[in-house]
């Protein structure tokens, strides 16, 4: 998708989603209390200086994490969204692609892609697919081996696609701003929240967060997904 070409007055809904939108497809979040992979927490091995002292093992986390999402599909949250067609724009923190196999056309993913590699030497980022990482694998621009890193935007890395972020100070009433599975902890949501001018803001998340104002929104789902999709996105998806 073409980001600065977008229409803001074709879209009618603005999702900002984390893993509890994935987790129903039976994606694990790796982020949770016993988040362990090997003994190493899911957090360390995501974090760019680990990787540069163990890219091996972090390459087979995400050769794991790739193979975990080749076997997975998209959930019937996944679909109503994508139903939506080019009246949803997707924010995401997912690394899945769950939102593209639903036909999602405008997804934004701020924090990278699982099925991507990306190059730290020469910048280059390409489709890998969902299999393992090799160790005759190499950067197809550059045929860098060892500053390959996993496509995904790691812990202490920068995060360049935040700034589009800014899109949800430029809506209007006609739109509704759905926050869906995310506690809340890496993006502050309620800074989202706040800035957001939709004319409708709606929270769903399994559970209560610490990290997120339930005051900040209109509407408040507490339950998985799939069940309160339909109502998240409300009586304009009609027509
Ligand atoms: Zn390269």
């Amino acid at each position: 998708m073409d980001f600065d070409a977008l229409d803001l007055d074709a879209i009618t809904h603005v999702f900002f989603t984390g893993a509890g939108l994935s987790a129903e497809s039976g994606l694990p979040t790796f982020r949770g209390v016993g988040g362990l992979w090997r003994n190493y927490p899911a957090q360390q091995l995501a974090d760019i200086r680990f990787w540069r002292q163990n890219a091996a093992l972090v390459h087979e986390f995400y050769d794991m994490r790739r193979e975990t999402l080749a076997n997975v599909a998209p959930n019937a949250a996944h679909r109503a969204i994508a139903a939506l067609g080019t009246r949803a724009l997707n924010l995401t923190q997912n690394v899945d692609n769950l939102l593209e196999q639903a036909g999602c056309p405008n997804v934004i993913h701020l924090h990278g892609r699982l099925w991507q590699m990306h190059c730290t030497s020469c910048g280059h980022r390409w489709d890998f697919g969902l299999g393992p990482w090799r160790a005759e694998d190499c950067c197809p621009a550059c045929g860098a081996r060892e500053a390959v890193k996993p496509g995904v935007v790691m812990f202490n890395e920068t995060a360049p696609e935040y700034a589009k972020l800014s899109v949800l100070s430029r809506l209007k009433p006609h739109h509704t701003f759905a926050v869906i599975g995310t506690s809340g902890a890496v993006i502050d949501v309620n800074a989202l929240a706040r800035a957001c001018t939709a004319g409708r803001k709606v929270l769903n998340n399994a559970e209560a967060s610490d990290y997120v104002e339930e005051d900040l929104f209109d509407e408040v789902y507490y339950a998985p997904t799939t069940e309160v999709i339909t109502q998240v996105i409300g009586p304009a998806a009609a027509g």
